[in-house]
């Protein structure tokens, strides 16, 4: 059976037939190429408009990569024709195996794509003889296929949060559905400005922000800015799991300072190894940790009196009206407030100015679901993970989105 025939049978060209194959057996890799030419009487496709037009003349001849067999690389070799469009004027003409400029067909696109879910693309691009550059290539395409045919109907929760990468150095905002049903990564945006979450609400357009009714973030105040201007409508909801998160690194402070201050003094080591215990919730924690912090209890540390506020603190989320939730928080904050201990009154004081947001977390609880956005938040932790030492935010961008959206669609 002769290549072409196998061609014809895998990768048909409609207008196109493929001419008389090349292999030149070079080393390390060797290379097969197929020349394709026009069928005879077939007009060119204006790259503009998509109709068929005229011809004008011929571009010099280009190289287009397909899937390689065999250890063989394998090009496809055609000189594209211009056509002299009635309604465009002169353009290139539209083929049918390639996207614009791309030096890859679009089926050896779509492999690539398909391999890079799996195997991280320098992997991908050592196995195939390729580039780094191309499988980002690859995978940016698909992305951009896959968003182009998102729906984005129904969304009617999210949740917004700040992701460091680069080790802490660089931020980039994400934005997920977060609705009972359907949680998904909607969006990735440099930086964690005002302007990345402009940019976000102007990508949804206003009819479907309009549709929001529901909004959890930190209380990042670019992020509550943004949100109080373009949904105002809808119920801003600062969620559990950034409260505590912040409620946690005060007792990091104050540990920290306190471990310092017993150094200095030449005291006993007792906070040694002991930021786990005080961190995690009590259930989770170790045979071992539990001893720690059982060993810890009757001391009479700053750091134990934290602890304890944070653990009593949990108590809030359990309450199931705004109104009875309010009396707590009010309690908590009064008591915080005269701890004489400055990263839970600077907490307590955050709180306070956040009041009403916070309570929004019971008017909420029934539509959205508790820890989601940090459940994907690891998930696209996970992904940024790989992308480092490549380093550019575009990675991080396609990265995320192929760990969830485009999946779904490329099958
Ligand atoms: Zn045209």
């Amino acid at each position: 059976m002769h290549i072409q025939t196998i061609l014809n049978r895998v990768h048909k060209l409609k207008g196109f037939v493929y001419g008389k194959p090349t292999v030149n057996m070079m080393k390390p890799t060797p290379i097969l190429e197929v020349p394709i030419r026009p069928r005879r009487g077939s007009r060119a496709i204006c790259s503009s408009c998509g109709r068929p037009a005229p011809g004008y003349d011929h571009l010099p001849e280009r190289r287009y990569e397909f899937i390689p067999i065999w250890g063989i690389l394998v090009f496809l070799r055609y000189a594209p024709r211009r056509v002299g469009c009635p309604s465009c004027g002169v353009k290139v003409e539209r083929v049918p195996w390639a996207e614009g400029k791309s030096p890859l067909t679009t089926r050896y696109t779509w492999f690539l794509a398909d391999w890079a879910k799996l195997l991280a693309w320098s992997v991908v691009a050592e196995r195939f003889h390729s580039s780094w550059h191309a499988v980002a290539g690859a995978v940016e395409a698909a992305v951009a296929w896959g968003r182009a045919r998102m729906d984005l109907s129904g969304i009617t929760a999210i949740g917004v949060d700040e992701i460091a990468w680069r080790k802490g150095h660089t931020y980039a905002t994400v934005v997920y559905q977060i609705n009972a049903g359907r949680k998904r990564l909607l969006w990735v945006g440099e930086h964690r400005t005002a302007k990345t979450l402009l940019k976000f609400f102007r990508w949804l357009g206003a009819d479907r922000s309009a549709a929001i009714e529901f909004v959890a973030s930190d209380m990042w105040r670019a992020y509550l800015k943004v949100i109080a201007k373009k949904i105002p409508h809808a119920i801003h909801v600062l969620d559990r799991f950034h409260i505590m998160s912040h409620l946690n690194k005060a007792i990091d402070q104050v540990r920290a300072a306190e471990a310092k201050q017993m150094k200095r003094r030449g005291v006993e080591p007792l906070l040694h190894h002991s930021r786990w215990c005080l961190l995690k919730r009590r259930h989770y924690l170790t045979g071992r940790q539990r001893e720690k912090l059982a060993s810890l209890l009757p001391y009479n540390l700053k750091t134990i009196k934290a602890y304890l506020m944070k653990e009593e603190f949990h108590q809030f989320w359990d309450y199931k009206t705004p109104w009875w939730a309010g009396v707590f928080l009010d309690a908590w904050c009064r008591r915080a407030m005269y701890s004489r201990i400055e990263p839970i009154k600077a907490v307590a004081r955050m709180l306070r100015g956040h009041r009403e947001l916070i309570l929004n977390w019971f008017r909420a609880k029934k539509e959205i679901s508790s820890g989601v956005v940090e459940g994907l938040n690891n998930k696209a932790k996970l992904s940024t993970k790989m992308a480092y030492g490549f380093g550019t935010f575009k990675t991080l961008q396609i990265f995320n989105t192929v760990t969830t959206r485009y999946i779904q669609y490329y099958q």
